[in-house]
């Protein structure tokens, strides 16, 4: 999977997803950055890509010219008009299921911002798709095109060792994850759950399933409205969110 990432600050991007996992998967050709400086397509003596915005007001905004020259280069190096993502606050919020979608391409081109923002006769003509990463404004497109790569990354075929871990983990299926444990067994007193312990698989899975819908009604209830629940878990689940405690009979219900 190829990621091109149009901006100012190639190097924070290069040293960001250079690192760790994603820069293991770099290395194993799983997934290809590139970096493209958006000042390498000024034209201006003094490689300026800003001016002050029409109409007044604070900041400078990104000019048309070099981004649209950017783009131009990449489209001719893909072969076809990429998909073209623009980090902003306005956007859609990103999402695991959105990522997903996002990891079936081959290749994507995301575009950082700076300043005050992009004009906007470009990004009418190139962008695809307008992400955020919440509901809060940084400085910058990279750290959202980083959150995002690196998401989108974990879900490449052979990008984790353990492919099983992305498939069952927070969201993957509109609840959260169930809490993880490891040595010691006992931590200052606190004691790794017993059936954690038992070596009996069902009961293990049954006891991470209900604290996975313990987990979720208590910290994101709204996840739930789309989760896959069984009758029973629902019930279950309800009683949690009225904040009644489950009666014995139902907990034994999620062991097998
Ligand atoms: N004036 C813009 C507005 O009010 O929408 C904000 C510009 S922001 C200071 C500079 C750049 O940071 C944006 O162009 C965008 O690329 C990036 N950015 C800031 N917050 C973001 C967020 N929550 N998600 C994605 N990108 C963001």
């Amino acid at each position: 999977m190829n990621f091109h990432v149009m901006t100012l600050f190639p190097d924070m991007i290069m040293n960001g997803l250079g690192t760790s996992i994603t820069g293991r998967a770099m290395e194993k050709g799983l997934i290809h950055v590139e970096a493209v400086n958006i000042r390498d397509y000024s034209q201006d003596k003094h490689l300026h890509v800003d001016d002050a915005p029409y109409g007044g007001g604070a900041g400078m905004v990104m000019q048309p010219g070099p981004i649209y020259r950017a783009w131009q280069a990449l489209a001719e190096q893909i072969g076809k008009k990429p998909r073209v993502i623009c980090m902003t606050p306005q956007g859609s919020v990103f999402t695991q299921k959105i990522a997903k979608q996002l990891s079936e391409e081959e290749d994507l081109v995301f575009l950082c911002g700076h300043y005050e923002g992009i004009d906007e006769r470009v990004l009418e003509m190139i962008v695809t798709d307008y992400l955020s990463i919440g509901d809060y404004v940084l400085t910058g497109g990279e750290l959202p095109a980083m959150v995002m790569i690196d998401c989108i990354s974990r879900l490449v075929p052979g990008v984790l060792n353990n492919e099983v871990s992305a498939e069952f983990e927070s969201f993957s299926d509109n609840l959260l994850e169930y809490p993880q444990y490891t040595r010691p067994e006992d931590f200052l007193g606190r004691k790794v759950p017993e059936v954690l312990l038992s070596g009996h698989h069902a009961n293990i899975e049954a006891w991470r399933r209900q604290q996975s819908l313990i987990r979720t009604a208590e910290r994101r209830p709204d996840l739930l409205e789309g989760a896959c629940l069984t009758e029973k878990e629902r019930a279950f689940v309800e009683q949690m969110r009225r904040k009644l405690p489950a009666s014995a009979e139902e907990e034994k219900g999620f062991h097998a």
